[in-house]
């Protein structure tokens, strides 16, 4: 604890910044939340061993309750402000959403209800669907995933299974994706039981035909050891790969189908339909592109779409509409699907908040999206382009790639950039990612932050940089941020030797 920060009278911080301690660290005064008499004479008659105290902490509800409020104001959100975290999409969550999910209706429904019962929840997912059809073009749509991650194993399981049905899961065994994809890329491949191979982007930022050709024929001329690609577009440096079209046609002709991640997909939802550059199957993180809550609060979702080719492979259950009736679609109506990724149907209050917002932006609103967050992220870049590295050319999406080469001539990196933007009252960009560059700052502002929102930033960024050309700038930002609670922790142990269980001392 930082002790000049102590408020003397009740030893919490001044300034309402609290130091919350763990649970256990509270002086254990023997309370509960309930009060129940002592037991008396009752002999265990199961065979178990008597119940000893496992130590659990003895506080009572106000104290208990006290604390994980104090703990969930530490939670920097989208509506304390500005949070500019690249391939995230952190944008406003309309309120909208949450009152239609609230409704009891929705929000009390059991999914163990008989589906006569829960024939309007069947219909909000019939519709779900549907609508994620029309914006991918990928008709076969299942929403079970929980997260975008969990989406990319549905998909590249999908992948898996139809080389499986055709008996070439043993001769396929490469996955393609570029050395900037997103780690979750190459990790599901290998949870798939593929092999990563490595496409170079590095001078580019893109994703170029003749590098696709070095990967694609590498062990065998004509690519008939791949299984598919794994591609995010536009990519993770915030550019749309340009040769997609040509790249997903020489895949398709050595026979692999296109996983494409669809975490980005707040640059096209309502201009760009995925199938149309050759995606076979990706996921939509709804929790991105869909304004539903999510980063530390989640819970997410990530539906995969599909071609009408893969749909009988990907998993299930799927909602389909018999006549006027709902209902689910099971292993048993699916003989090739690969099974069921998780008990029930998914996150269904994240689908009646996706499906609202659907509803009351329209199909011209979400094109709309899409052309704001793309203005606003070049908005950024024409503007921060003045004072810090912009390492590829040209227009970006939505987002926008810098790196601290030139503050770096000062001994300021991007570390001390977003210890800065932190002192500043700003949750910084995304650091370090994408990997194939040096000090890299992925901002992406999304469509619902306003002209003035952007100034005010930027006017803080241009201001950093001036302060790094300064005299002692490295000095005054190497020392920062001064006013959190936490200044600068030791990630590398964090990392290495994280200590994940309270020890007593
Ligand atoms: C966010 C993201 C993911 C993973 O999505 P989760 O919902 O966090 O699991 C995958 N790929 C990219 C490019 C992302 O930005």
């Amino acid at each position: 604890m930082s002790g000049d920060n102590r408020n003397e009278n009740t030893g919490k911080n001044k300034g309402l910044h609290y130091e919350e301690p763990l649970l256990w660290e509270y002086a254990q005064g023997g309370e509960s939340g309930v009060d129940w008499p002592e037991l008396q004479g009752l002999k265990v008659r199961t065979g178990v061993p008597e119940r000893e105290d496992i130590g659990l902490p003895q506080l009572s509800e106000p104290e208990v309750l006290r604390h994980y409020v104090r703990m969930s104001t530490w939670n920097y959100s989208i509506d304390h402000g500005f949070f500019p975290l690249g391939s995230c999409t952190m944008k406003h969550n309309p309120r909208l959403n949450e009152k239609t999910a609230r409704f009891p209706g929705f929000a009390y429904v059991h999914p163990l209800q008989p589906e006569s019962s829960v024939q309007g929840a069947l219909e909000v997912m019939y519709e779900l669907q549907s609508w994620l059809g029309e914006l991918t073009g990928l008709p076969g749509v299942c929403l079970t995933p929980s997260a975008g991650a969990h989406g990319e194993l549905a998909g590249m399981m999908t992948i898996r299974r139809a080389h499986e049905c055709r008996g070439q899961v043993e001769k396929r065994r490469v996955i393609l994706t570029p050395d900037s994809s997103h780690g979750t890329n190459p990790a599901t491949a290998v949870m798939c039981g593929f092999e990563v191979r490595s496409i170079p982007t590095k001078d580019t930022g893109r994703l170029t035909v003749e590098a696709f050709k070095d990967a694609l024929y590498k062990t065998d001329p004509q690519g008939a050891d791949i299984a598919g690609m794994m591609v995010t577009n536009p990519n993770t440096c915030g550019l749309f790969e340009r040769e997609i079209n040509e790249i997903a046609a020489l895949l398709h002709d050595a026979g692999g189908y296109f996983y494409c991640d669809g975490a980005n997909f707040n640059a096209l939802v309502g201009k760009v339909r995925p199938a149309d550059f050759g995606v076979d199957v990706m996921h939509v993180n709804l929790h991105k592109t869909f304004s539903t809550p999510h980063g530390g609060g989640g819970p997410g979702s990530g539906p995969i779409c599909c071609t009408e080719e893969l749909t009988q492979y990907m998993p299930v259950p799927v909602t389909v509409k018999d006549g006027d009736k709902y209902r689910l679609e099971t292993m048993e109506d699916r003989p090739d699907t690969l099974g069921a990724l998780k008990a029930f149907t998914g996150q269904f209050g994240i689908f009646v908040r996706t499906l609202t917002y659907m509803k009351s932006m329209g199909a011209d609103g979400l094109k709309q999206v899409a052309e704001d967050a793309v203005l606003n992220a070049n908005y950024l870049l024409s503007q921060l382009g003045e004072d810090y590295h912009v390492p590829f050319e040209g227009p970006c999406m939505h987002e926008c790639l810098l790196t601290d080469k030139a503050q770096k001539e000062f001994d300021v990196t991007t570390l001390d950039i977003a210890k800065t933007l932190i002192e500043r009252g700003y949750h910084p960009m995304t650091v370090y990612f994408p990997l194939v560059l040096h000090g890299t700052m992925l901002i992406e502002p999304t469509e619902t932050e306003s002209t003035s929102e952007l100034d005010a930033f930027i006017a803080t960024m241009k201001d950093i940089a001036v302060q790094a050309r300064g005299a002692d700038g490295h000095d005054i930002l190497h020392a920062m941020p001064h006013s959190s609670p936490r200044r600068r922790l030791d990630e590398v142990k964090a990392a290495r030797k994280p200590v994940l269980k309270y020890i007593e001392k």
